[in-house]
């Protein structure tokens, strides 16, 4: 039997920002979905959550070094990752993107990235995605722990352009981060709440009974809509 989580804490690790899905907020609290996700299942559930921000990757190896019971970080649910972890019922339907700086015209397709390099976060999806293109295309790809530093080199023209999962890049265009995307979306995985395989089966059930709950009563709906407006 999964046993109980009733009245226990979990230690839950996430990344530091990749808003709209966990970010701080103007008073430095974490916020965004993932937060408020992780926040109504454990009160529906009767679970306490300790949230650890500390980057994407070093989120992803907390839990397999069993520093945290699970990760929360718009986590996307690989076959690769499926063999270290056990993922939850998919949440959200992602994809990956470039973006480029907004004044930038040069580029208008991967082939225009000959001779550049491009940044991508260290441990992500989009990096393995970078990585599988590189070469086809010419281009270097270098490896970052943080959205903003990423988001940065391109501001800068340190580099040409960034892959990141497209509904982050999205809400930061839309709040102006002075990038743009030029080239329809690649295909992600969709994202789940992960523990470490074979572990904290009981906080993976309550979970899901939670994540269960709140999409048939309109509550996940009503979340999304909450960071990401009516066409969520
Ligand atoms: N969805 C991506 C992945 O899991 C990126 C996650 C993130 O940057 N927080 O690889």
């Amino acid at each position: 039997s999964a046993g109980s989580v009733k009245g226990k804490t979990f230690t839950i690790a996430t990344d530091t920002t990749f808003a709209p899905f966990e970010y701080r907020d103007a008073k430095g609290n974490m916020t965004g979905i993932d937060m408020d996700l992780i926040q109504s299942i454990a009160k529906s559930q009767g679970f306490k959550v300790n949230i650890k921000s500390v980057g994407f990757d070093a989120a992803v190896q907390a839990v397999q070094s069993k520093q945290a019971d699970g990760v929360i970080a718009g986590m996307s649910i690989t076959d690769e990752r499926k063999k270290a972890f056990d993922f939850s019922d998919p949440y959200f339907a992602s994809g990956i993107q470039m973006a480029i700086k907004k004044t930038d015209t040069s580029i208008k397709s991967y082939a225009d990235l000959k001779g550049k390099t491009v940044v991508a976060k260290t441990g992500t999806e989009s990096l393995t995605f970078a990585k599988s293109i590189a070469s086809k295309y010419g281009f270097s790809v270098k490896a970052l722990d943080k959205a903003d530093t990423m988001y940065s080199e391109v501001n800068t023209g340190n580099a040409a352009a960034v892959f990141d999962d497209y509904p982050v890049l999205a809400y930061g265009i839309k709040q102006g981060n002075g990038l743009k995307v030029v080239t329809a979306k690649e295909a992600g995985a969709s994202y789940g709440f992960a523990v470490l395989k074979g572990s904290n089966a009981a906080l993976l059930a309550a979970f899901n009974t939670g994540l269960e709950k709140m999409k048939s009563d309109g509550s996940y709906h009503k979340l999304l809509v909450k960071y990401l407006g009516e066409n969520a």
